[in-house]
């Protein structure tokens, strides 16, 4: 066998990607390896949406390259991922040594690049936008965990003025219900019991006329499914058949990450997302009349070129009056390529930071009190891996807390009743009511 060590970054999608990557390579002989050691192929998966992630890449290339001059077979190396797709040829100039450079819809051409690239006749590149073919030519997965993911459409149209992914990733495309049902199934049978549907707009969906709402719904009659999560939304595409289905489909966990970014109606207008902050909260509203037990995560940027302090005050309302049980917040960077890269009215850096350390202290007091408020309650989890002691597992409750329990390592993968006895600022402890496994 070859060996195949593949480095994701960033976002969900990038790992679930990294899965299909190793699998329609599987067939030429590689298998996955976690080490770079003695590696025959090591694929960079990259993630354009941190600061300076072209940088990184560079500086992850040179530990690539020194490992490949150790190695009595010098190994292949690739650029995948949205640095792959954004800088393209430009990685050959700066790493001659690069092999292969293949943006995110090419991935299903992976065994013809190799092979190119291994008869050393020079640089291979991929970079077209061929979604549907991505997903038909890509192969199902032969094992899963207890929770999997499923890409049901990739790609987004809003063009959010901070954002690469319409650039790195291509227009919006949903897939075929009929070839999501079928590696729903599949992922079922070898083992999944919760699938959180990906796609960097999934609730944009619109395979085949169909709602991602009634996608929710039919793959829930799927037998052996027990939980269905989706990430990321947009607060425009939150669509009745979607709210309702928070109230009517029981496998669809109370959990819903919405991104609104900002609390500033003027911010939201410069970053182009489209909706105010009113039609943000409403949505919310309607989301929790439909499902009362909803937790909200959600993702800000603090300091986006032209941010007030009243504006981000606005920001800090919209915490507090929504609570979020968790919350991603970074300090706005400018993305080469993006319109607000060239605004000029950009927030200095100390004022970013100091606006940052604000808002995360108070997400993270919500965090705090949504955790505890779980204190002494009985709810479902799904065990899902190994803690750092002897016996100790944590699942995953269903607001999406890591829960910690002891002596449970033969209960892997199933969903077991638990009592909540400790509550931290990142995880739940507890203990086994029922070990007995049920539906969440
Ligand atoms: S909706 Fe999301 S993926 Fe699309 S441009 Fe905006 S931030 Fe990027």
């Amino acid at each position: 066998m070859k060996k195949l060590h593949i480095k994701s970054y960033g976002c969900q999608m990038n790992f679930y990607d990294a899965g299909k990557m190793a699998d329609v390579l599987r067939p030429l002989g590689y298998e996955t390896s976690e080490t770079m050691d003695g590696a025959d192929l090591v694929i960079l998966n990259t993630c354009h949406i941190r600061e300076k992630a072209t940088d990184k890449v560079y500086s992850e290339l040179g530990k690539v390259k020194m490992q490949r001059q150790k190695q009595e077979n010098p190994m292949l190396i690739a650029v995948a991922g949205c640095v792959g797709q954004a800088e393209g040829e430009e990685i050959f100039k700066r790493a001659p040594y690069v092999d292969m450079v293949v943006g995110p819809q090419s991935y299903h051409t992976l065994p013809e690049i190799v092979s190119k690239a291994a008869r050393k006749t020079g640089h291979v590149i991929e970079l077209d936008f061929p979604a549907n073919e991505k997903f038909d030519g890509l192969p199902q997965a032969e094992k899963t965990s207890a929770s999997a993911f499923l890409a049901v459409q990739e790609g987004c149209d809003k063009f959010c003025t901070f954002c690469v992914v319409p650039y790195t990733r291509g227009a919006e495309y949903s897939r075929p219900v009929a070839d999501i049902v079928r590696e729903a199934t599949s992922l079922v049978s070898k083992g999944a019991k919760e699938l959180t549907l990906l796609g960097q707009n999934v609730n944009a969906y619109h395979g085949d006329g169909w709602t991602f709402g009634q996608l929710i719904r039919h793959l829930a009659t799927i037998d052996g499914l027990e939980r269905i999560r989706y990430t990321t939304s947009h607060p425009r595409d939150m669509e009745e058949s979607l709210i309702t289905a928070h109230a009517e489909v029981p496998k669809l966990m109370p959990y819903l990450h919405l991104p609104v970014q900002s609390g500033s109606d003027r911010v939201l207008k410069m970053m182009n997302r489209k909706h105010t902050i009113a039609e943000y909260m409403k949505t919310m509203e309607r989301v929790r009349n439909a499902r009362p037990d909803i937790a909200f995560s959600s993702d800000f940027i603090v300091g986006f070129p032209g941010e007030t302090e009243a504006d981000f005050e606005g920001t800090m309302n919209v915490v507090r009056e929504i609570g979020y049980a968790y919350a991603y917040s970074f300090a706005y960077s400018p993305r080469p390529g993006t319109p607000a890269a060239t605004f000029d009215n950009q927030v200095p850096e100390e004022v970013k930071s100091e606006r940052l350390q604000r808002l995360q202290a108070l997400i993270l007091e919500k965090q705090q009190a949504f955790n505890e408020a779980k204190l002494g309650q009985e709810m479902d989890i799904l065990i899902e891996r190994k803690g750092k002691f002897a016996g100790q597992m944590i699942g995953k409750s269903p607001w999406m807390q890591s829960v910690y329990l002891e002596n449970a390592t033969h209960l892997k993968g199933q969903i077991v009743r638990v009592k909540i006895t400790g509550a931290y600022t990142n995880s739940l402890s507890a203990i086994i009511v029922d070990s007995f496994a049920r539906v969440a």
